[in-house]
């Protein structure tokens, strides 16, 4: 497909453009965060760093309705009451502007859960099909990134309808899906110079370093699963605020629950965290999480143990694991727990068990 040139000072008017057609999510500066918006006329997007949050509210939105409901009592009956329900409103087709290639490779893994796993998530599904991901590529990586890991890299372009990649005075942009294509309609093809310029910046890109090999990594885990001292070293200093789950792009646990007022309500979806003692505590009192150990143990379990087990194959030599490696984790955890740490202490500590 031709390679086509976003100038920078084209940029916003391009997205002025995506927005007319579709319902679109840019990146924008808040304080020291850059956050997902919905586009609004004067929005200025930013592509300058990866977003603090992930692109997974595009497809997975923090609160979303499920259905709405109505009761009207038989006039006649008091007894007897119907129930109205209704669906929510098909998915706008949307643009997810400046989402990093690990963003767009989370994709599959969430379609994993929501698609693949014998009950398909229709809402899910509807989103999934109405949403495409113009994606940056990264020009070097930040120390908190290990996408490498996952077998992913820093132009890896799964899940990517487009891939822009920076250059002097703007983007390459080059489509990868033909719904990409058509989203750059019209641009102008990237001159020769600048084609040439790309091949270098694509030649000279940092190495990553070296990556441990996870193919161990579920066995590992499994023989350390009992060992309650390794999991209340490792999570010692945690503190169960979920931030690492509510940023990863990845995480898909969800909580459903009723708002009622008289005789209607909405049934809601909301992000939940399976880092809150409150995740597992059930009705009856009794709470098979009860301790921190025991939730970072399937924090951890779940993205390189569970999942790989489940969903057995590879990709660039690593198993497939539940986590990009783009590093939200580390970054924001407020006592910097560092999840490639566990890992290496699964790896290195499970061997001799
Ligand atoms: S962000 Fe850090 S402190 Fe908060 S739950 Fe996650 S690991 Fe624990
Ligand atoms: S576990 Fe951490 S590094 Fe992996 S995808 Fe989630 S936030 Fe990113």
């Amino acid at each position: 497909m031709v390679a086509r040139f976003l100038a920078d000072d084209a940029l916003t008017r391009q997205a002025e453009t995506w927005a007319r057609d579709y319902r679109l999510l840019a990146p924008v500066r808040e304080g020291q965060a850059v956050v997902y918006r919905t586009w609004a006329p004067d929005m200025r997007p930013f592509l300058g760093r990866p977003p603090t949050a992930s692109a997974k509210q595009a497809l997975l939105p923090q609160t979303e309705n499920l259905l709405t409901y109505t009761y009207r009592k038989e006039p006649t009956d008091l007894t007897r009451t119907e129930v109205f329900l209704a669906e929510p409103l098909p998915p706008e087709p949307t643009v997810v502007l400046g989402a990093r290639p690990c963003d767009a490779r989370a994709g599959k893994l969430l379609d994993r859960v929501f698609l693949e796993r014998g009950v398909k998530d229709e809402l899910y599904a509807r989103r999934r099909a109405a949403t495409l991901f113009v994606t940056v590529a990264c020009e070097s990586m930040e120390n908190t990134c290990f996408c490498h890991w996952t077998g992913g890299g820093p132009t890896s372009e799964e899940g990517s309808d487009v891939m822009l990649f920076p250059v002097s005075g703007g983007y390459v942009a080059r489509a990868i899906t033909e719904a990409g294509e058509k989203l750059l309609a019209a641009l102008p093809e990237a001159p020769a110079a600048t084609m040439e310029e790309l091949a270098g910046i694509l030649a000279h890109l940092p190495e990553p370093g070296p990556a441990p090999d996870l193919r161990q990594a579920p066995e590992r885990f499994l023989k350390l699963f009992d060992d309650m001292d390794f999991w209340t070293d490792e999570s010692a200093r945690c503190l169960s605020c979920g931030v690492c789950t509510y940023l990863c792009p990845t995480c898909s646990c969800f909580n459903i629950t009723d708002e009622d007022w008289g005789l209607k309500g909405k049934r809601v979806r909301t992000w939940d965290t399976c880092m809150s003692a409150l995740y597992t505590l059930e009705g009856s009192g009794h709470n098979p999480r009860s301790a921190r150990a025991q939730r970072l143990r399937n924090r951890v379990g779940h993205k390189f143990c569970y999942h790989p087990r489940e969903f057995p194959g590879e990709t660039g030599g690593q198993p497939e694991v539940s986590c990009t490696g783009c590093g939200r984790c580390i970054k924001s955890c407020p006592v910097s727990v560092d999840i490639r740490r566990i890992v290496r202490d699964i790896l290195e500590k499970g061997e001799g068990k």
